[in-house]
């Protein structure tokens, strides 16, 4: 995996997080991202689809740009430039 961010995580900051996954113990400021959580990690749903051929579905958006990557190399370097 070549996908850096440069978010910097403070453990200090992370006590106001404020809704948490029962299931796992995930937790994030923001109810939508949880909501995302439970629904990639947990029920698994695959809506996060190729726009390039709508073949490819997966739960998981970076999966989706490794579709990209290796079944639609010409658009990562216009359109699908991460990182
Ligand atoms: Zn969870
Ligand atoms: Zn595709």
């Amino acid at each position: 995996m070549s996908n850096s961010n440069s978010l910097t995580t403070s453990t200090a900051s992370l006590r106001s997080l404020s809704h948490r996954c029962d299931k796992c113990g995930y937790s994030t400021l923001h109810k939508n991202k949880l909501n995302d959580h439970v629904k990639y990690v947990h029920d698994k749903v695959r809506d996060k689809r190729c726009p390039l051929c709508d073949a490819y579905a997966s739960s998981n958006t970076s999966h989706v740009y490794d579709h990209i990557k290796t079944a639609h190399p010409e658009s990562v370097s216009s359109a699908y430039r991460y990182g």
